[in-house]
């Protein structure tokens, strides 16, 4: 889980967008900008320039509302500033703590003027011009807009504003019907949801046109798609999607995530088998090695189906790699249970995975079974910690003499340093260095070239 700041500078009013969470708050934050851009908002690096300022807020971790909180607290005494000197500062709370929190936003920091869900930002531009209307000194109510709409937000989204980077993130599956004992997702996401295929492939060509070359196709279930087929006929499954995904021409690289073990099917095996431009990489979350443990997580699955869906995917490709998330320290987690959990990493060996501390969220049904003590859940989560982290070493240091695709998307902190990823997602640190192009192209001000090493293996 990352902290990012959306920034892409330019004229007319400021936007600032600070965005907590998970990828699809990434790519929920983009659609943001998108929609305030025909508003004349455009991104702005500091919250202090700007006219509009969004809190897109992750629920997943815990104190997470408290974090919420204290960063408006800041963001007040900005605001009153910039109101002293005749300049409005709107400031809205979206995303899962607004949706958890909802009323009680408005009621501890009146000065909020939008509180708004997942589910409903697509109405965004009525939701700021309401907010422009009241009073700028916090008198009179918030914009409060936390429904689930029976009308689906991804009908109402505009195309894309701005270039979307080489490496583009896609929503195509969103809320979760699975119910797992400790996470919040499916109160503040809602249930499932599947975009029609025909919606994604127009999206993802239009992300390729404007210069993707790999695309992360996002859902909180997103093995479990399965969206309306282009032109009728049956649902299409994530399988099935990807396939034509790949039929892009220039999309080079296709990921997606997050998976749930008890959604994958034959067809999703079937295309990491035969599609070469899905990477052999899988963020596959088993959170337990222990079935008791899994069984009290409502996971519905066994730790013997986990291992043998490794294998499948294994099978249909020799090199794949595997990343997990896990959780110790689950309401009812014994010493076994955790032995089992060590036992199921050793087992697997991972290129990567997540761990974390179980922590209760307020009407989950995890949150109110008898708890783990804290310096129990930490020892565990340290032990667990060294043992990924020796096998992230190990898959990095096996990378050693490697040749690899590395898609080069940023520049690094060091001057003349270039950042990729390599199919494994493992960032790839280089020098940038003088290569041989061939001029294909000439503008007034600039002209385009391929790298001829390319050309070669054309
Ligand atoms: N849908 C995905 C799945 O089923 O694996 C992941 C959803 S969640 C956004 C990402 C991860 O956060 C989970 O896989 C879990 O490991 C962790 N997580 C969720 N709720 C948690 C909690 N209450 N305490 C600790 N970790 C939690
Ligand atoms: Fe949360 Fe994932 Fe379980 Fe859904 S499947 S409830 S998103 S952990």
């Amino acid at each position: 889980m990352s902290e990012v700041e959306t920034e892409r500078g330019g004229l007319g009013k400021g936007l600032y967008i600070k965005t907590y969470g998970c990828q699809m708050n990434v790519y929920d934050s983009t659609r943001m900008a998108d929609l305030l851009a025909p508003l004349g908002y455009r991104l702005v690096s500091a919250a202090g320039d700007a006219d509009i300022v969004i809190l897109n807020t992750c629920h997943i971790r815990e104190k997470a509302a408290e974090k919420v909180y204290s960063e408006l607290g800041r963001l007040r005494a900005r605001q009153a500033e910039r109101g002293r000197s005749g300049e409005r500062m709107v400031l809205a709370v979206g995303g899962c703590v607004a949706q958890a929190e909802g009323a009680e936003i408005l009621r501890r920091a009146p000065y909020v003027d939008i509180v708004f869900g997942p589910q409903t930002y697509h109405r965004l531009p009525e939701m700021v011009a309401r907010a422009l209307a009241r009073p700028a000194n916090g008198d009179g109510r918030g914009v409060l807009d936390t429904e689930f709409p029976a009308e689906e937000k991804f009908d109402f989204l505009p195309e894309a504003a701005s270039p979307p980077g080489v490496a583009a993130i896609l929503t195509v599956q969103e809320g979760c019907d699975k119910f797992c004992s400790f996470c919040v997702v499916p109160y503040t996401r809602g249930a499932e949801y599947s975009r029609p295929a025909a919606d994604i492939l127009a999206e993802a060509r239009r992300l390729v046109a404007a210069g993707a070359r790999e695309i992360t196709v996002l859902g909180q279930n997103v093995n479990a798609y399965h969206g309306a087929a282009p032109g009728g006929g049956n649902e299409w499954g994530l399988g099935r999607l990807i396939r034509a995904l790949a039929e892009i021409a220039g999309l080079e690289r296709i990921r997606y995530t997050t998976s749930h073990p008890g959604d994958v099917d034959d067809a999703l095996i079937a295309a990491h088998r035969d599609v070469p431009q899905l990477m052999p990489f899988l963020h596959l979350p088993v959170q337990s090695g222990s079935d008791r443990v899994l069984a009290a997580m409502n996971r519905r699955h066994s730790v013997n189906q986990y291992r043998r869906l490794v294998e499948c995917f294994s099978a249909a490709r020799s090199d794949m790699a595997f990343s997990s998330d896990f959780i110790v320290g689950h309401p009812g987690e014994e010493d076994a249970d955790f032995a089992a959990t060590l036992a199921l990493v050793e087992a697997v060996g991972y290129a990567q995975a997540f761990s974390f501390k179980y922590s209760p969220r307020p009407g989950t049904p995890a949150a109110l079974a008898q708890q783990i003590p804290d310096e129990v859940k930490t020892a565990r989560l340290a032990a667990l910690q060294e043992l990924l982290w020796a096998q992230q070493r190990r898959f990095n240091e096996a990378s050693r003499d490697r040749v690899m695709p590395v898609l080069f998307d940023r520049p690094g902190r060091h001057p003349g340093q270039l950042i990729g990823r390599s199919p494994y997602l493992q960032s790839v640190h280089v020098a940038a260095a003088l290569l041989p192009v061939r001029i294909v192209g000439a503008g007034q001000n600039s002209i385009a070239g391929v790298l001829t090493a390319m050309e070669a293996s054309a």
